[in-house]
């Protein structure tokens, strides 16, 4: 039975590669250092290949075993012609047809999308999105991204970059971004101006992990942290209940651990900002599936790509 899917999620510290089943369980999984490959696109893309080799062979698969491979870029990626635009963090891959040349290798049907893409898709089939039609999915770290299902599907905007909800214009007169804009949601929350920012009010090094515990003991410069990030979120996000009056806004990543701090001042500056019908309607909800959100979404795309 064709029903499993080899599910790559790409990350700038690991690769995650595991086989998922039917239902959207991981029930194989291995992990790679991402940094042994960054020097050379081709020694990344011939380790896809072997491990992938080596994953259908350990589990005594056939590759017609396989419904197809699914793999979670972080980057601009073109869905639908399978090209690699750019990477975040890993140099040299500009125009990469992918989605071909792991085709070409492993006689495997591919698809490749945005990793951000993949968790959206895999938290909307399985995780806090079930069942709901129109879900944002905002991921925090050292980048802030974002994903769309609209009307139960995923938008990928006309050249596949929808979504690049870290790049909205808080402040027009803000700090300059990566992007070449200026004042963008990232500059906000991102977890570099974070640390920069967490450091002028401890006055040291200080990880946002530390912060977060020190707001459960309810510090008081802790607790001002959160609640002023959480004032920058919901103002970002204020805009996108106004445009897209979405059910639910689904909030991943590295910070989503504060969440306790977090998602009710979220909701609070959305229900101030935002037109009242949109903002009585949103949830702002914790993603569900952690780590295995990119491999669980591979599933997802394959099976949309393949079955619809
Ligand atoms: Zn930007």
């Amino acid at each position: 039975m064709r029903r499993l899917i080899l599910g790559i999620d790409i990350g700038g510290t690991n690769i995650k590669m595991g086989l998922i089943n039917h239902a959207g369980r991981v029930i194989y999984r291995t992990n790679l250092a991402t940094r042994s490959f960054v020097q050379d696109k081709t020694l990344l893309i011939e380790a896809l290949v072997v491990h992938s080799q080596d994953i259908l062979l350990r589990n005594r698969l056939h590759r017609k075993d396989l419904l197809g491979i699914g793999i979670g870029l972080p980057g601009l990626i073109d869905f639908k012609h399978g090209l690699v635009n750019c990477l975040v963090n890993i140099h040299g891959w500009k125009n990469v047809p992918l989605k071909k040349i792991i085709e070409r290798k492993l006689k495997i049907s591919t698809f490749i999308d945005n990793d951000v893409n993949l968790m959206t898709l895999a938290e909307w089939r399985y995780g806090a999105g079930r069942g709901i039609k129109n879900v944002v999915c905002l991921t925090l770290g050292t980048g802030v991204g974002g994903g769309l299902i609209i009307e139960n599907k995923l938008y990928r905007g006309e050249g596949f970059t929808a979504g690049e909800l870290g790049h909205i214009p808080l402040n027009e007169e803000g700090p300059q971004c990566n992007c070449g804009g200026y004042g963008c949601l990232e500059r906000y929350v991102g977890n570099h101006p974070l640390l920069e920012k967490a450091k002028k009010i401890f006055k040291r090094h200080i990880s946002l992990e530390e912060i977060n515990q020190l707001a459960n003991k309810n510090n008081s410069r802790a607790l001002e942290f959160w609640r002023e990030v959480a004032v920058h979120l919901g103002n970002g996000l204020s805009g996108i209940v106004n445009l897209l009056n979405p059910q639910c806004i689904i909030i991943g990543g590295g910070i989503a651990n504060a969440h306790r701090h977090l998602f009710r001042e979220i909701s609070t500056t959305i229900q101030r900002r935002s037109l009242k019908i949109p903002a009585k309607m949103v949830k702002i909800l914790k993603a569900k599936l952690g780590d295995d959100a990119g491999m669980i979404g591979a599933q997802v795309l394959v099976h949309e790509a393949t079955l619809s």
